[in-house]
């Protein structure tokens, strides 16, 4: 029901069981809020978005209040901005005072908060205690000095991850964001997604670098580096290094890297439409036995981990075959390097990826992998400002990496229900012959965080669905449990939206930019000449001249993953 109220004397519709935050954005009008995540349990922890109402004598934090009929508001008024700037110096109060040397610097929002009420003086001293930094997750760095405890991490660990892997430990002044079992966050369930850091207002929580390890190998002239991109990192940063719309990005970074000192550079929708080839046969076989139906997705590192950790029961439904960016690692060292007349052991091979988790996944036992080192999208970003590149003057070259031959099924992989869909054309190909009629299949497609549908294989009505936030993967996970059987194969991305939308890309995720990072995967697709992973001649190339065939032995060998009964951290 709408109704009229009061804000700084003009007249705002709102609607019953609105907050008074919603009526308040919607009406162009902005109230800071370090706690507030759009479509997250309010906590109305951080009380920055107090309001005045006309008959109330204390203020209102209007991220957790109802719109009500009668309310007068006032948002800006001189004892609500006191009130914002001495929860802001009170913050400050327990904050390193570093932030020149901080990685948030600039994109902070505490920072920007500060200089948005005036505060520039340190007013409160310092009542904290020193607290260690949690240094032995290889994804996820935590200082809980930085932390202002407004429990975003918590809220999207729990509701759009499902893991609970951090909450709030102690009380009063001794409160932090911690582990139940009060260690690190390596002994616990979490799955290195990454999406906290996304949502953390201030560096409290950040990727753990490799930066320093990839720019010592650019400049040890005994190794052979080489690069590999997700398909999601070109299609992420042209606006942030100041691409003009229509340049060719992915040549351009080709040539980027290779003026920094990478010999090689490499996409990794290549590793990703060998991982089509391996997985449409694994899934081949297990329709023919019958046998670990449905075949869960193992491209989401994170997804694997959660398996493992908290459902181990279902760890013979995952495909055993290797993600993209180990499948590459693995054929290029052993394949093109000695092509090229390069020892496999001199490669130092650094991946570009959208996700933390990919770090380890890199360096978990399990994997074997030869991804020497995982850098996230944002790194990337300072490598390409450290070295000093310039892409409003590179002009892009044809450049000596000839390995880059990629259908658009392996570039789709970068969003929710791309995998999928490609793994779908391939297996059509695989049990019939024959190419589907329509590669684009439609329902696997969009923003929803389940996608399902059935496409006729030969007489065979193969059922599928794609998930993305781990969270959602809970109730299909009761559903089969329940005795669902008409499911063949099941896509699962820990990230809403998929890798778009990964832990490593940058801050921006306003669904604007996540929509433009979709489309352009997509149009990709659409014009592309090359779509299905079984039409690659690079892929051909491989399996004539080394693996012989999917799920042969020695592809068993290098692309698959035995999956150890307690995943190594
Ligand atoms: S990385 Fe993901 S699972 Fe781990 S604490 Fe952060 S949100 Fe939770
Ligand atoms: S770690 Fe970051 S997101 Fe989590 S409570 Fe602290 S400041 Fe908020």
């Amino acid at each position: 029901m709408l109704f009229t109220i009061e804000i700084n004397d003009q007249k705002v519709s709102a609607r019953r069981g609105e907050t008074i935050l919603t009526v308040l954005n919607r009406s162009g009008i902005r109230v800071p809020t370090l706690c507030h995540l759009n479509g997250y349990t309010p906590t109305g922890s951080c009380r920055l978005c107090v309001v005045e109402v006309e008959g109330i004598r204390s203020l209102i934090p209007s991220c957790s209040a109802p719109v009500e009929e009668w309310m007068k508001i006032r948002t800006h008024t001189p004892r609500v901005l006191k009130a914002r700037r001495t929860i802001v110096e009170l913050l400050l109060a327990n904050h390193p005072d570093d932030c020149f040397y901080c990685d948030r610097s600039g994109g902070c929002e505490l920072q920007a908060l500060a200089d948005e009420l005036n505060v520039h003086e340190r007013k409160y001293m310092n009542r904290r205690k020193p607290v260690q930094v949690d240094r032995n997750c290889p994804a996820i760095e935590r200082n809980p000095a930085k932390c202002i405890l407004c429990e975003r991490c918590i809220r999207v660990c729990d509701e759009m991850i499902g893991v609970s892997a951090i909450e709030i430990i102690g009380r009063g002044n001794k409160s932090q964001i911690g582990t139940g079992i009060n260690k690190g966050l390596n002994y616990t369930a979490c799955v290195k997604c990454g999406q906290c850091i996304m949502v953390c207002p201030t560096n409290a929580l950040k990727e753990k670098t490799t930066f320093p390890n990839v720019v010592e190998a650019l400049n040890n002239r005994e190794l052979y580096p080489v690069i590999q991109f997700s398909p999601t990192v070109p299609v992420s940063i042209a606006d942030e290094i100041g691409i003009k719309p229509g340049k060719d990005i992915m040549t351009l970074l080709r040539t980027a890297m290779q003026r920094i000192g990478f010999k090689q550079v490499f996409d990794s929708s290549f590793g990703a439409d060998i991982n089509i080839m391996e997985v449409a046969a694994e899934l081949a076989q297990r329709i023919k036995t019958g046998e670990n139906l449905p075949l869960f997705t193992s491209c989401c590192p994170a997804w694997v981990k959660y398996i493992q950790d908290t459902k181990p029961e279902y760890k013979g439904w995952l495909s055993t075959t290797k993600s993209p960016q180990l499948i590459t690692g693995e054929i290029f060292k052993r394949y093109f390097a000695p092509l090229a007349g390069i020892p496999g052991e001199k490669v130092f091979m650094v991946s570009v990826m959208p996700c933390t988790a990919k770090k380890y996944e890199s360096v978990n036992e399990q994997s074997k992998s030869e991804v020497d080192a995982v850098i996230t999208t944002r790194e990337l970003l300072k490598m390409i400002r450290m070295l000093g590149i310039d892409f409003t003057t590179l002009e892009p070259e044809q450049t000596a990496s000839s390995n880059n031959i990629r259908s658009s099924a392996g570039v789709l992989f970068g969003a929710a229900g791309g995998a999928l869909e490609g793994i779908l054309r391939t297996l059509h190909f695989q049990l019939t012959g024959e190419e589907l009629a329509n590669y684009k299949i439609p329902e696997l497609r969009g923003f929803k965080g389940r996608k399902e549908g059935k496409i006729m294989i030969g007489k065979t009505a193969i059922g599928y669905a794609a998930i993305s936030g781990l969270a959602n993967a809970k109730s299909l996970m009761n559903e089969i449990k329940a005795g669902r059987n008409d499911l063949h194969i099941i896509e699962i991305m820990a990230c809403p939206n998929g890798c778009i939308n990964g832990g490593g890309q940058p801050f921006d995720t306003s669904e604007k930019s996540i929509r433009s990072r979709m489309k352009a995967l997509h149009d990709t697709d659409d014009t592309e000449l090359i779509r299905v992973a079984h039409k690659n001649p690079l892929v051909s190339e491989i399996y004539s001249r080394l693996l012989g065939q999917p799920n042969s032995e020695l592809s068993k060998e290098l692309l698959h993953i035995t999956y150890a009964d307690q995943p190594p951290v």
